[in-house]
């Protein structure tokens, strides 16, 4: 069972029973699933308020008294600290964590604990932080914390440099746990590490860390207890669950986590969806990574990855249906058929490597381009039929326009691309309009258009510049004219209000989104395990 544990900073000015009553409060979902714990960091603490402090915790505590040399607060000397620990041990906290370097260091204080503990059944953390990187000795490292025998939990923390260090601190989790017998707390601290803290549970730690609020952390990269516990789906994770997630860079904003792990909860799947922040040059690494040792089963791909991901479905012989192909980016990778692949103990399903454990293969698809299609035919009779035939402006010939220019030529609309950069709009109709069906404009021709339905794939009306819009005339719109603007920040644009003023039926970008999700949603839920 995995621990939530939260930081508790106990220090002057700080309302101490107030500050614990509110992170038992958030740790109160966590009772049922593996518990709780409060981490009372007595960094600058008196021994008065570390004794309120472990009074005042009803759930079990670790006392930490973190030095400023292993990156906290503390500027007491190590005799101090050994003095405070056996007071901590003497009132009954339950763990106490000491600094690998420390343990080495000073034979008084092996001593002191060791005798300490063992008479109160306090169990001793010992820990190693490293806010400059990975350590280069890490494995070095491991074999320290595991030299020392006092020790009931290992504890290791590395600020990520990338992705992968949050995939070896998971790997080292269960590794350390199944060769040693004790279990190792193994943190890629930062956004890039995130994973190392939202997967603790599947992988078998005693604890991680979250904070009781946004902006309370007591390392980087904490998610709060309410995100792990509600967002992060806490409750059903397991050694066997299936990994999902959004790959970007930056990817913090992505509000695809809330919307799969909600789809995950709806339909009883025991998947969980994470955001995987993989920079612009790391995706095949990174998704190779995750195969091998997370057991990644699907991805929505956002910028900057998408023509990665296509290069990576492709080099793997991997399906992609024919408008896929012909967009060449892709936003959605799902691996199916390989529940053979998975490794006893539960994680790490993939053993082939590249395109995935035995018998499973990748599947690629483009949802931006189907949602945007389900979102337009919603303002006809809601079919991707209703779009045969229809004369379609699309405006800007990027890669939103891409897609859905593929998309309406695939479906039989005629369509005519105007933009800025008329050699592009030219490429655009050369590579789709085979039969004629696309053709470029200037983009000053948009005033004489007359189109049914006008599609902005341009930034134009983007949040912070709300005001622009790619229609600065009075366009001759009627109740039969369908506008459709990609732009979803903000949900109604400059461009949707003239519409309506128009009296034109009128199509948000939040409804490309969704539907892009749930197309995304279904590849995950077919292909589960
Ligand atoms: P992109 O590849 O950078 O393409 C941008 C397009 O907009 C280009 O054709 C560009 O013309 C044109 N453009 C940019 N600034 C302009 C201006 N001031 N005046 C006229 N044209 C201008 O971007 P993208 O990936 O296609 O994304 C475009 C928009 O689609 C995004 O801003 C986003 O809001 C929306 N989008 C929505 C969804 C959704 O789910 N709703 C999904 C994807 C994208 P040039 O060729 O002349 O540079």
């Amino acid at each position: 069972m995995t621990a939530i544990a939260i930081p508790v900073f106990v220090k002057s000015g700080v309302d101490l029973e107030d500050a614990i009553a509110s992170a038992e409060e958030a740790l109160e979902g966590a009772r049922a699933i593996g518990g709780g714990i409060i981490e009372l960091r007595c960094d600058t603490a008196s021994s008065k308020q570390m004794g309120e402090a472990i009074d005042a915790a009803r759930l079990p505590v670790i006392v930490t008294i973190r030095p400023k040399w292993e990156g906290g607060q503390s500027e007491k000397s190590d005799e101090q600290r050994l003095a405070l620990w056996e007071e901590a041990i003497e009132a009954g906290a339950d763990y106490i964590d000491v600094e690998l370097v420390a343990w080495e260091k000073s034979k008084k204080i092996r001593e002191g604990i060791e005798e300490a503990a063992e008479k109160a059944g306090t169990r001793v953390i010992v820990s190693n932080h490293s806010f400059e990187g990975r350590p280069k000795d890490l494995e070095q490292r491991i074999q320290r914390l595991r030299a020392v025998k006092a020790a009931g939990v290992l504890k290791l923390a590395w600020k990520a440099g990338t992705i992968l260090d949050a995939v070896e601190a998971l790997r080292l989790t269960r590794e350390v746990k199944r060769e040693d017998g004790r279990p190792l707390v193994a943190l890629a601290m930062g956004e890039e590490g995130l994973i190392s803290r939202l997967l603790a549970k599947k992988f078998g730690a005693p604890f991680t860390f979250a904070t009781v609020a946004a902006g309370k952390e007591s390392a980087p990269g904490q998610p709060t207890a309410a995100e792990l516990l509600g967002l992060y789906r806490w409750g059903v994770q397991k050694a066997e669950t299936p990994v999902y997630g959004v790959a970007g860079w930056p990817v913090g904003h992505s509000k695809s986590p809330q919307y799969h792990n909600a789809g995950f909860e709806k339909a009883g799947f025991g998947g969980v969806y994470v955001p995987l922040a993989i920079r612009p040059e790391g995706f095949e690494a990174a998704v190779e990574a995750l195969r091998q040792e997370v057991d990644l089963r699907g991805l929505s791909v956002t910028i900057p990855h998408k023509e990665a991901a296509f290069g990576y479905v492709r080099a793997r012989g991997g399906e992609m249906d024919a408008v896929s192909r012909q967009v060449g980016v892709i936003n959605t990778m799902v691996w199916r058929g390989g529940a053979e692949g998975q490794a006893e103990g539960g994680a790490g399903g993939s053993e082939g490597g590249a395109g995935g454990g035995k018998g499973e293969k990748v599947v690629g698809m483009n949802s931006d381009y189907a949602g945007a299609l389900d979102a337009l035919a919603g303002a006809w009779d809601g079919r991707r039929e209703s779009v045969r035939g229809k004369r379609v402006a699309v405006l800007g010939a990027g890669g939103a326009a891409r897609a859905i220019v593929a998309g309406l030529a695939a479906c039989g609309a005629t369509v005519v691309v105007y933009n800025r950069t008329r050699s592009k709009a030219d490429a655009l109709a050369a590579e789709f309009g085979a039969e004629g069906k696309v053709v470029a404009a200037d983009w000053e021709q948009l005033r004489e258009s007359c189109c049914e339905a006008y599609v902005n794939c341009t930034p134009l009306g983007m949040a912070p510049q709300v005001e622009g819009s790619p229609i600065d005339f009075d366009p001759s719109w009627g109740p039969e004219t369908v506008v459709f603007d990609t732009v979803y920040n903000p949900p109604q644009t400059t461009l949707l209000k003239l519409a309506e003023r128009k009296g034109a039926k009128t199509v948000r970008g939040e409804e490309m989104f969704v539907r892009q999700a749930a197309v995304q949603l279904r590849a995950f839920l077919d292909g589960r395990v």
